[in-house]
């Protein structure tokens, strides 16, 4: 498998700048997601990896070799879309064999990679069927193994799963890993799903507005994002973000509005300076009313099935609180929350940039 390296990506369509000089090592057997908002310009980085489209500037790498000019069918790269784009007039097997028929393989040598590729997909039983006889998630999986037959350096896949319903998405989402696995194939994945990212990437790239935010491990972003950007995307519902300030004299962070003092280890030169203090709904907890805390009162409160999450205001700002179903909370109580100040995390509220 290759390693994919992007050299200051940039792509400019009129005066918007849909990817922003992005430097990226992937690895071999990386199985690296590129994730963010709608229009953040995962998909358009990634076909100017596929060679589906031109960058504006930069350079893209497979290995040592500079394939930035190279045109697509001539990149050693599958790509798997949204769309499975099978052949409605051809059988699941004549699908899955087509790039090979294209690069004049036999006919013995086809059929035993056909095969070998349905059986790796549990495919093997379906392939006399016509694309219109299969369900969503058996197109899905032709699609993949089209794309597996040709042993190609690295997998790209943009929103592969995203028109599968619930429950295939996730048994899709666990085949696309276990297949990662085995082959120890390198993949750039797009998609716009955190719970996708979380549990298929071995590293995630958050990318806002064509700007790279952060990359890291799916741990590493959940645990300390580095942006509030990253903390109010990733989690469900995302960080809660307050303002506050630390005080001037102290050890202690003030949560406004919520006439509180938090000792966070803050060192006493701190100069008093606002900050956005972000906490994840799953770190708070309900505390006495005597106790240290965050004042607030309960305004809604959402069953997950298993967990329930508690919708608050605090001054005029809004909180969430998650945790396991009952909470005993109802419309109109009032709480008392904290959190272990390893849970906690500080924002410069200007620049959206992590403090510590
Ligand atoms: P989505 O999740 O909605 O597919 P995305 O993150 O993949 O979004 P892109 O499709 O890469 O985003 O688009 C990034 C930005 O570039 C957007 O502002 C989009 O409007 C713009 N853009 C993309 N393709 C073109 C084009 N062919 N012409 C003009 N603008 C474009």
């Amino acid at each position: 498998m290759s390693r994919i390296h992007l050299q200051g990506l940039t792509r400019r369509f009129g005066g918007v700048t849909a990817v922003d000089d992005i430097w990226l090592d992937v690895a071999d057997g990386e199985f690296l997601v590129l994730l963010g908002p709608s229009g953040c310009g995962k998909s358009t980085l990634l076909r100017m990896i596929a060679g589906l489209l031109a960058p504006t500037d930069g350079r893209v790498l497979l290995d040592e070799a500079d394939i930035t000019h190279l045109p697509a069918r001539e990149r050693d790269l599958a790509i798997v879309f949204q769309s499975y784009a099978l052949y409605p007039h051809l059988s699941v097997a004549r699908n899955i064999g087509f790039p090979l028929r294209a690069r004049r393989w036999s006919r013995d040598e086809i059929q035993a990679k056909v095969a070998e590729v349905a059986a790796v997909l549990d495919l093997s039983e379906l392939v006399a069927r016509k694309p219109k006889e299969l369900s969503g998630g058996q197109r899905q999986r032709v699609a993949l193994a089209r794309a597996l037959v040709r042993d190609p350096g690295a997998f790209l896949m943009d929103e592969p799963l995203s028109n599968l319903d619930a429950k295939l998405r996730s048994s899709t989402r666990a085949e696309i890993s276990g297949l990662h696995r085995r082959l120890g194939a390198t993949v750039v994945y797009v998609t716009h799903d955190q719970v996708e990212a979380m549990t298929m990437a071995t590293r995630i790239v958050l990318l806002d507005k064509g700007r790279l935010e952060q990359v890291g491990t799916p741990e590493e972003v959940y645990d300390r994002p580095e942006s509030t950007f990253v903390a109010g995307f990733l989690g469900s519902p995302p960080m809660n973000l307050l303002t506050a300030e630390v005080v001037p004299d102290g050890d202690a962070l003030r949560v406004r509005a919520a006439d509180l003092d938090l000792p966070l280890g803050i060192t006493a030169d701190t100069p008093p300076r606002p900050v956005a203090l972000g906490v994840r709904p799953e770190h708070l907890r309900l505390t006495t009313p005597d106790a240290a805390g965050i004042r607030g009162v309960v305004r809604t409160v959402e069953n997950l099935g298993s967990e329930e999450v508690a919708h608050c205001v605090v001054g005029d700002e809004r909180l969430c609180l998650r945790g396991a179903r009952p909470l005993g909370l109802h419309a109109g109580d009032p709480v008392h929350l904290t959190a272990a100040p390893e849970n906690l995390h500080l924002f410069d509220p200007g620049s959206g940039r992590r403090l510590a």
